[in-house]
């Protein structure tokens, strides 16, 4: 899956990995003032999804906010055996229940994108038969200004488009009011998974 249905007002918005704890608590807050619908494919390994559970759970619970699989520590499903997969998911899969009280199936994310039959296979006998990728980036899973930032947001939040950002560095604070701002230029809805997809 890299796109929305055909004629979908607006965006989906997802959020990968967590390796700062500052960017995941500064989504949080912009979901709850700005209103803005989320999807957060998370690696239970980053202490800054249970550090903000807190903050996030009244948005997961509303369904502002949908919760994805995006493994547990990020490896390269490709590089995996069939159980190793298997385990990746379900492990990540417990701690989001534990968490955030959600069953994230059937969408996950695999790492870097990298996935085939096989992984496909493996994913969708653990009840992850939906591979979530997407069509634009904000190409901030490296440390970027928050000037690129929103140079990639004006490239890619286009109605249709699945857009990936990430809550890895600093960048990515400084950018999203600017985000959230030109999604109101554009008259840009945002779409949870399960806004626009039917499970
Ligand atoms: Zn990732």
């Amino acid at each position: 899956m890299t796109a929305l249905p055909q004629g979908t007002p607006g965006i989906a918005w997802t959020v990968d990995d967590g390796a700062s704890s500052d960017v995941v608590e500064a989504y949080a807050r912009f979901a709850a003032t700005t209103g803005t619908r989320l999807t957060f494919f998370v690696n239970g390994v980053r202490p800054s999804w249970t550090e903000h559970a807190d903050l996030l759970r009244p948005l997961v619970e509303s369904g502002q906010v949908q919760i994805g699989n995006h493994t547990w520590d990020h490896p390269a499903l490709t590089k995996l055996s069939d159980q190793g997969i298997e385990d990746q998911l379900t492990r990540n899969h417990e701690f989001i229940e534990r968490t955030f009280g959600v069953d994230a199936r059937p969408y996950f994310r695999p790492p870097f994108g990298y996935h085939d039959a096989r992984v496909d296979a493996a994913a969708a006998r653990v009840g992850y038969s939906t591979p979530l990728l997407w069509y634009g980036t904000l190409a901030d899973s490296g440390d970027i200004t928050s000037v690129q930032i929103v140079g990639f947001a004006e490239q890619w939040f286009l109605p249709g488009h699945i857009v990936i950002g990430h809550a890895n560095f600093p960048g990515t604070i400084g950018a999203l009011p600017r985000l959230g701002q030109l999604l109101e230029q554009r008259g840009l809805a945002t779409h949870t998974l399960d806004d626009v997809f039917s499970r």
